[in-house]
């Protein structure tokens, strides 16, 4: 499969790489943003795919430094290999706060520990070359200590795990309602409360978003999607709202 260009702007590009995943790993996107000699890698993955997505994420690179790492959250098909990506380039890993004594367990060589970097639990800015991109509190969604991405150029946010879909034949959803079969079953187990949900909605609404890119799966582009998507989310019930009287002792 080919590299996906998100945007292509003046000295903006966003390309989401190819999917290496292969056998039982779940399939993962990594994406990338690239400003005025900068950029970041979104969910670099796990080791499986690492050498790939590393000489991928190079050639993409070109000239351009990789200036940061983002981690949505610390699962293993996001984390797993950042001690590689850290002695492999000089970026700057960012995670959630609560996660920093807990990724050094996926091995962390002493030299790259300085470069992990905690994001405080209201969010933050990151400066990528003159850029400002929007680290977006959206915990509970699925991890405690969750965060999305927002991009002002091109206008896509990335959402991590929330608007994954699992087996669905494109890459790109064509008809919302035909959609819903490959991610609800995965939002109403994964995702945390509609309480959290309802949170996400009301903060992703003041945003110009013109895409949705999720780490599994097919995204979000055009505002009808991306809006029927934000819609679909703040209703839904989901997580410890489907747990009532539901933990019964195994027999
Ligand atoms: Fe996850």
């Amino acid at each position: 499969m080919q590299s996906t260009i998100l945007y292509d702007g003046s000295g903006h590009k966003n390309v989401l790489l190819p999917s290496f995943d292969e056998g039982i790993a779940v399939q993962a996107n990594q994406h990338l943003v690239l400003h005025g000699g900068g950029g970041m890698i979104l969910d670099p993955g796990g080791h499986k795919v690492y050498s790939r997505v590393l000489a991928e994420t190079r050639v993409r690179l070109g000239e351009a430094n990789l200036d940061y790492i983002f981690l949505s959250h610390q699962d293993p098909d996001i984390v797993a290999a950042v001690n590689g990506w850290l002695l492999a380039t000089d970026a700057v890993a960012y995670a959630s706060k609560l996660w920093m004594r807990f990724i050094p367990h996926f091995g962390l060589d002493k030299l790259v520990m300085d470069r992990l970097r905690p994001i405080p639990d209201e969010g933050m800015k990151l400066d990528l070359r003159g850029t400002s991109l929007l680290i977006l509190p959206a915990h509970f969604l699925h991890s405690c200590g969750n965060f999305h991405v927002y991009d002002p150029v091109s206008k896509i946010l990335y959402s991590g795990d929330l608007g994954a879909s699992l087996g669905a034949p494109y890459q790109e959803v064509p008809d919302f309602d035909g959609h819903l079969e490959y991610m609800a079953g995965f939002h109403e187990r994964y995702m945390g409360s509609n309480a959290a949900m309802r949170a996400w909605a009301q903060m992703v609404r003041q945003l110009d978003i013109e895409t949705i890119a999720p780490q599994h799966g097919a995204y979000f582009r055009g505002k009808p999607l991306v809006n029927r998507f934000i819609d679909w989310c703040e209703g839904l019930r989901c997580g410890i709202d489907l747990l009532a009287d539901k933990f019964v002792i195994p027999a």
